[in-house]
This record gives structure tokens, C-alpha cells and sequence, in this order.
């Protein structure tokens, strides 16, 4: 099986206080370094210092710009944070797409200007409960897979976050099958559509997932690791998710 890649996702949160706390995750993380990969996205404000402390553990962005440079004012294009020191970028994320009105095109823009800026990129997806309570989470996510991810998509610098929108921040986790067929789902459109370099394409799972369901998590076919929000923001809480990994 492929190794697991856990992603931490601090959302708007952290200043330079928190350099440490960054620190520590890295120093945590570094430890399992043997057995699982792993990065923390962090505010696009602290990835410059972060980095110059931290030469060795993967950071990244949690959104970029799909132009380059020009008048956007208040944007930070995937080349900036590539400068700041980013290894990757989220992008999509159901926060997104929900507060700044981001389109499955958008996002497919942004990703491929992450990859042209040489960032590894994070696709995310997911449905909301009133899409799922009427039978339409399959059809909502495949949708979005199927228009957010570009056609050049490879397994060397693309995963997708598959994050039930009501599972995040909320404590609640779909059931095990529900994971385990949109999982399966995304993977076969994935193959079907790369060939079989989409077997290699990581698919995380993300919504309140922590120390205590990442075991159970973490074993259902074709989750390769986990978008962790909440529990990613202490080493104390993340380090059980890696070592479930
Ligand atoms: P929580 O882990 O806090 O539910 O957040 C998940 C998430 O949105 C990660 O991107």
C-alpha cells in the first residue's frame, strides 16, 4: 500500500506566536519521518518565517491566485508562495467554495498555476449534508473530481482531500462504508481517466478526524492519509494521527 500522507490545514489561525507551536509539529512530525509524509498549511503570513527556521519539514499555502502576477488586489499567486518557501497549496476548499464563491473551474485554474509555480497541490472536494440526505453525494463529488482536477493531473504532484462539508468542524465522521465508496468512487474515475497512474494519486479523507477515529479512519481502502483542521493544531493533538498513519 501506498504511504500515508497526513496534511494539517490551520485554517485563519496563527501569528507569529505560534512560530513554535509550527516548530514543534515539525520536530513531531520529522520523528515519523520513517513511516508516513507529511506537511502543515499554514496562513501564507507566517510561510517565509516558518520555512527559514524549518528547511526540512514540508509547508504549504491553503489557496493561490491562478494568474501569476497582475491587479488582484489582496491575492497571493502560487509563485509567491512558492518564493515564501511552500512546498505545496491546498485548494478548493469547501470554505472556499463556499465564502469567496470559488467554481470547479477556478479551482482547476489554481491548481494547475500551483503546479506551473512547482507546488505540490491538494484538491479538495466534498459534499454538503443537504446533498448527501438527497442521495447526491456520489454524483456532487465525481462532478467536482471531475472538473477540478486538469487534465495534466499526476500522481507526482496531485492528491485529493475528499471532505464531507458537515463533517468538518463538527465532531461527526460519515460511516465507514460512506468513506470506503467515495473513496473507491473518486479512485476509479481516477484510473479511468489517467490510466493507471491515478492507483497512485493519494485521496485523504478530512472532517474531524483526530487521534481517537484516525485508526479506523486510516484502515478503509483507498484512504491514503487525512486534511486535518482542528487536531493539526498542536503537536500534543496532530501526533497521534501521525502515528496512527
Ligand atoms: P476539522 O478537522 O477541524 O474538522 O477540519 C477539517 C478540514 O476542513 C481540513 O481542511
Amino acid at each position: 500500500a501506498m504511504r500515508k500522507f497526513i496534511v494539517g490545514n490551520w485554517k485563519m489561525n496563527g501569528t507569529s506566536a505560534d512560530l513554535a507551536e509550527i516548530e514543534a509539529i515539525a520536530a513531531m512530525a520529522t520523528s515519523y519521518a520513517a513511516s508516513v509524509d507529511s506537511a502543515l498549511c499554514i496562513p501564507a503570513t507566517l510561510i517565509d518565517r516558518a520555512t527559514s527556521r524549518l528547511l526540512e519539514y514540508t509547508l504549504g499555502g491553503q489557496d493561490c491566485h491562478m494568474q501569476v502576477s497582475g491587479a488582484h488586489t489582496g491575492c497571493v499567486s502560487a509563485e509567491m508562495l512558492a518564493d515564501a518557501g511552500a512546498a505545496l497549496t491546498l485548494v478548493g476548499h469547501s470554505e472556499r467554495r463556499a465564502g469567496q464563491n470559488e467554481t470547479d473551474a477556478d479551482i482547476r485554474g489554481k491548481a494547475q498555476a500551483a503546479q506551473n509555480a512547482g507546488l505540490k497541490v491538494i484538491i479538495c472536494v466534498g459534499e454538503t449534508l443537504e446533498e448527501r440526505d438527497a442521495g447526491q453525494a456520489l454524483e456532487i463529488v465525481l462532478g467536482q473530481v471531475q472538473k477540478s482536477v486538469p487534465d495534466e493531473a499526476g500522481s507526482d504532484w496531485l492528491s485529493i482531500a475528499y471532505e464531507p462539508v458537515w463533517a468538518i468542524g463538527t465532531g461527526r465522521i460519515p460511516e465507514d462504508s460512506d468513506v470506503a465508496e467515495m473513496h473507491w468512487a473518486i479512485r476509479e474515475q481516477l484510473v479511468a481517466r489517467f490510466g493507471p497512474d491515478g492507483k497512485n494519486i493519494s485521496i485523504l479523507y478530512g472532517g474531524s478526524m483526530n487521534g481517537d477515529n484516525a485508526p479506523m479512519l486510516l484502515a478503509i481502502p483507498n484512504v491514503d492519509g487525512g486534511l486535518i483542521g482542528g487536531a493539526s493544531l498542536t503537536a500534543t493533538k496532530f501526533e497521534p494521527i501521525l502515528a496512527a498513519a
